[in-house]
């Protein structure tokens, strides 16, 4: 059986803070604010996997109001969520995402993020395919006020 799930976040851009992408940190003057690394491409993700295996959401998991998860490496809760789905017999087949940023460019650092989410999905890096959108000058993205990421998942059940 196949399951696919879809995922969606989005995070404020502020200063004095880091910008990681897809667990890879790209130099910038600001960076994503949030009560974990605000990795909103690993949160997106995230609740695509969880999504796809009926699991709930990333919030459920690892809610922001939890001192566990304060300025929390989202790659290392990605690794917890793919532990999750190993347990329910679950197999990540392929992962889709984009990301929607006005800047900087993220296409110096794709395949680097493709790499990382590869290797916390125990996947090969053809089937992590991450793409990058702008806002256009429009709206909270193209505003420079924030960005946003968009990921689907397919899991095939091995049970
Ligand atoms: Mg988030």
């Amino acid at each position: 059986m196949t399951l696919t799930g879809i995922g969606y976040d989005s995070h404020r851009l502020g200063e004095g803070r880091r910008l990681v992408i897809g667990g890879v940190e790209i130099p910038s003057a600001v960076g994503l604010e949030g009560h974990s690394d605000a990795d909103v491409l690993a949160h997106a993700l995230i609740d695509a996997l969880l999504g796809a295996a009926g699991l709930g959401d990333i919030g459920e998991h690892f809610p922001d109001t939890d001192e566990r998860w304060r300025d929390a490496d989202s790659i290392g809760l990605l690794r917890a969520v793919v532990e999750m789905l190993a347990a329910a017999r679950l197999a990540v087949v392929n992962v889709d995402c984009t990301v929607v940023m006005e800047a900087p460019k993220l296409a110096p650092h794709r395949q680097a993020i493709r790499e990382c989410l590869a290797g916390a999905l125990g996947l090969d890096g053809a089937r992590v395919n991450v793409k990058a959108s702008t806002g256009e000058r429009i709206g909270f993205v193209g505003r420079g006020e924030g960005v946003a990421a968009l990921a689907v998942a397919t899991l095939r059940s091995e049970a």
